[in-house]
């Protein structure tokens, strides 16, 4: 069951606490139940489980995790949205509604203060703000908490270049770098008008299924992100031309460089998986030893 379950509806409730939706903070509230479920669900939830949620806005999310799960612990910016939030999750004792910055908040330290029965990995879901969706993401990927599965919701682009293969033009530092932690997929896609107010752009859910060690085993974690990040940032150069532009590569050293790795220097950047930018990243690493 959703509180608010149409647009109509949405929009009263709001206006009872004097509020309208924030653009700026991508405030786009989910109203249509069965996609609310849908997304609960993909989380593949017990009571077992801890939830972290980043932005739970008007609360249709959170109430449908918090029926879902053990615990559900959910940050969000706008601090008022705080009494509506109240009404909206009034009778579920589980869940611990925090006010911060998900750009900012030790995720690790929150949820050993907001949860500290919980010593499992947990389950992170959100309908991202879309301004900050790639940073947000790479964050919570990166950070030393434990977690086994997120699902977010995002525009429908930034969901394609998550799961992406190398050789199209979706594929980018984004899909290596997610990947580099998590197996992606896409699972179904949302139109704008399941929002209210509805998106400029389509969105899609995905999945994330946290590996247990990285993709590839490398000897300088930075440099291999550097690595992935020049190739992609001089997309149309070959490869030899994106390390050089980076400085990553001095000229006198390239053949060397490049026989070693058995790569050919006029390929280009998105043409390469994660375990050719391993390769790469550990021959630089051993020439700068
Ligand atoms: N979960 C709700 C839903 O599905 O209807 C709201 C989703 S809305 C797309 C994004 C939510 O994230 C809003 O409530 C917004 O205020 C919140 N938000 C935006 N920036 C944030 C940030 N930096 N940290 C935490 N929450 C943020």
């Amino acid at each position: 069951m959703v509180v608010a379950a149409s647009p109509a509806a949405l929009r009263a409730l709001l206006k009872r606490y004097g509020l309208e939706p924030k653009k700026g903070l991508g405030q786009h509230f989910l109203w249509q139940a069965r996609l609310v479920e849908r997304i609960a669900d993909a989380a593949e939830l017990t009571e077992k489980d801890l939830v972290l949620e980043i932005g739970p806005g008007t609360g249709n999310l959170t109430a449908a995790l918090a029926r879902r799960a053990g615990m559900v612990v959910a940050v969000e910016i706008d601090r008022s949205l705080f009494p509506l939030l109240k009404e909206t999750l009034a009778g579920l004792e589980n869940v611990r509604l925090v006010a911060g910055d998900a750009k900012s908040v030790d995720y690790r330290e929150l949820l050993e203060i907001c949860a500290p029965g919980f010593t499992g990995p947990c389950k992170v879901l959100g309908n991202l703000p879309y301004y900050i969706t790639s940073p947000l993401i790479m964050r919570l990927l990166g950070q030393g908490f434990r977690k086994e599965l997120l699902v977010f919701m995002v525009q429908k682009e930034v969901a394609d270049r998550i799961a992406a293969a190398p050789g199209g033009k979706e594929y980018g530092s984004l899909s290596v770098a997610v990947q580099y932690y998590a197996e992606p997929e896409v699972l179904f896609r949302v139109p704008p008008d399941a929002f209210f107010p509805p998106p400029d752009v389509a969105s899609a859910v995905v999945r994330l299924r946290c590996r247990s060690r990285p993709a590839v085993k490398v000897r300088d974690e930075g440099l291999f992100f550097e690595v992935v990040h020049a190739a992609f940032r001089y997309r149309r150069k070959t490869i030899k031309n994106a390390l050089r532009e980076a400085g990553l590569l001095v000229p006198e050293r390239e053949s060397r460089f490049f026989a070693e790795v058995g790569i050919d220097p006029g390929r280009r950047g998105e043409t390469f998986g994660l375990k050719e930018f391993a390769l790469m990243a550990d021959a630089l690493f051993e020439m700068r030893e």
